[in-house]
């Protein structure tokens, strides 16, 4: 049997599966009286990626960068359901959706169904690891929120065994080496900010050990962020050179080992280095659900995402909207897409609403046979052409607002679409404090912004916590 929810029979139902930057997006704007609500997804609060690295670090703490779903539905005009559990299947042909509870505290996992007229599946994509052999068991992510609280756990691990007395040399150089493989934004942004923790606190707490301390940053491209300009590229790269981080490029990781990575250098030769840590950060892939549904549609077939018109409509499915890094558009699987994405459907969702209200009404009239009846033309013709009206939905629009990227030791660089060449690469202070203020300003919660610069200025004040629980 389907679970037990409070829905209005007059409404339709409609189910939105995820609660990152896309579902969130179209909670924010939907109005919640057009429909039963009902939001699943296995993580119960909304994730600000952009400061996950800071996190890793102990610059920001957990908690300050995550937003209850609950928090976020609580002020809607009409209840909303959440439900924390993880979308198993979707049956685009039945319209029903199978989730499940897999927290394991009812020592078994609990699925169930529920059926939908409009689904939003908005579940974002996971790590890639090409399959490349040691990826899962010795590296760690930088994806989700327990990914970065146990790269801080894990580097701090590093670092007090290298401090453990009578340690050799030769093992403190390998416990001391920190690995990020992948030049993305994601590689680029936390080897920064491993180096802030290393300039600003590591250097007083372990002054014997600061100078072993190695950040590599390995990418396959011939270069790091290859999204960026070339000017940009080169201020990375020479910031990094300061900073004492290496950058390979042309260099594949073809394996992890325990203690290890196993490299294929640009010249094709093998080098196995050795490492206390490895991030991996090789950029996305689909997750298990999204590969199942596009197995089942056969106008489904690009193997990057799910593929959406220009409403964002599923291809071949009655009903399913898709938006962020599950779909596979002309944009980069970015947060500013997806949220632009929810926004708009939002908007569409109400539209969709209005559309149905006025069909239904003309479905009524059918029924009882008066279609035809002459004291019913007014109301029909009337109906028909506010339906006309509702009919025609505008297409989905971006507009990119530029990329920004914090590269550590206080430097930013944004590629700006109205700054005129576009590129904007500085340092110092006004750069930091501009980096922040936009992170600010995008926060979605002054509860969330509050956290954010009371960590902040704990960390000028004291520094960061080198302590763990
Ligand atoms: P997500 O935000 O990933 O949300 C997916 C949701 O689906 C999650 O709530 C997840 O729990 C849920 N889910 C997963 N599986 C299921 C399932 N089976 N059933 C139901 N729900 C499920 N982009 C920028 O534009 N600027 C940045 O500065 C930036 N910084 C980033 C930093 C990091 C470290 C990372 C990892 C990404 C960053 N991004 C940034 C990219 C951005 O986070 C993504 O593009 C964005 O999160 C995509 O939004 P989404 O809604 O598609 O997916
Ligand atoms: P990405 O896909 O942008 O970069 C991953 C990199 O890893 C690629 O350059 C790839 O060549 C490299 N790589 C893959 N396999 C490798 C291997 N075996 N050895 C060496 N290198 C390997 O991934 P990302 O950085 O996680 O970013 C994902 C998305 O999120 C992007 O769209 C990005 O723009 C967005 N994002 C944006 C920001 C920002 O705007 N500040 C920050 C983080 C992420």
């Amino acid at each position: 049997p389907g679970p037990q929810l409070d829905f209005d029979p007059e409404k339709k139902t409609l189910v939105i599966l995820g609660s990152g930057w896309g579902a969130t997006s179209i909670l924010k704007g939907l109005d919640t009286e057009d429909y039963n609500v009902v939001v699943i997804s296995p993580r119960n609060y909304f994730l600000f990626t952009p400061l996950l690295p800071s996190v890793a670090t102990g610059t920001l703490s957990p908690r300050s960068i995550l937003q209850s779903t609950r928090y976020i539905t609580r002020h809607k005009k009409r209840k909303v359901t959440v439900i924390e559990a993880e979308a198993t299947d979707v049956d685009p042909a039945n319209k029903i959706v199978t989730f499940s509870d897999n927290s394991g505290v009812q020592g078994q996992v609990w699925s169930t169904t529920l059926p939908y007229d409009y689904l939003v599946y908005a579940v974002g994509a996971e790590t890639q690891t090409f399959n490349i052999p040691g990826v899962r068991e010795y590296a760690g992510f930088m994806k989700e929120l327990h990914d970065a609280e146990k790269m801080q756990d894990k580097f701090m691990d590093c670092i007090e065994s290298a401090a453990f007395p009578g340690q050799s040399s030769e093992e403190q150089d390998r416990l001391l080496h920190i690995v990020v493989v992948g030049g993305g934004p994601t590689g680029v942004e936390l080897s920064g900010e491993l180096h802030d923790f290393l300039e600003e606190d590591l250097k007083h707490w372990y002054p014997e050990l600061a100078d072993k301390i190695k950040i590599t940053l390995v990418e396959a491209l011939p270069s790091v962020l290859p999204s960026f300009s070339r000017q940009l590229i080169e201020y990375t790269e020479s910031t990094f050179k300061e900073a004492k981080i290496d950058i390979l490029t042309k260099t594949m990781v073809k394996e992890i080992k325990e203690k290890s990575v196993v490299l294929a250098m640009p010249d094709k030769s093998i080098k196995e280095v050795p490492c206390g840590m490895v991030v991996w950060a090789a950029g996305n892939t689909l997750r298990k659900v999204t590969k199942d549904l596009i197995a089942k549609l056969p106008e489904q077939d690009n193997r990057r995402g799910l593929i959406v018109d220009d409403h964002l409509r599923l291809k071949g499915a009655d009903g399913i909207f898709a938006l962020g890094d599950c779909t596979a558009t002309q944009y980069a699987p970015t947060a500013q897409v997806a949220a632009q994405q929810g926004n708009y459907l939002a908007r569409i969702l109400q539209h969709i609403a209005k559309r149905d209200h006025i069909q239904k009404q003309l479905d009524v009239l059918a029924a009882e046979g008066v279609v035809d009846a002459p004291e019913k033309k007014g109301e029909i013709e009337s109906l028909a052409k506010q339906l006309a009206k509702w009919e025609k939905l505008r297409p989905f629009h971006y507009s990119h607002q530029g990329s920004l990227a914090y590269i550590g030791s206080e430097k930013a660089i944004a590629d700006l679409p109205f700054f005129g060449s576009g590129n904007l690469a500085t340092g110092g202070m006004i750069t930091y404090y501009f980096w922040r203020s936009a992170y600010l300003s995008t926060l979605f919660s002054l509860r969330n912004r509050t956290l954010v610069a009371t960590d902040w200025m704990k960390v000028k004040m004291f520094g960061r916590d080198v302590a763990r629980d």
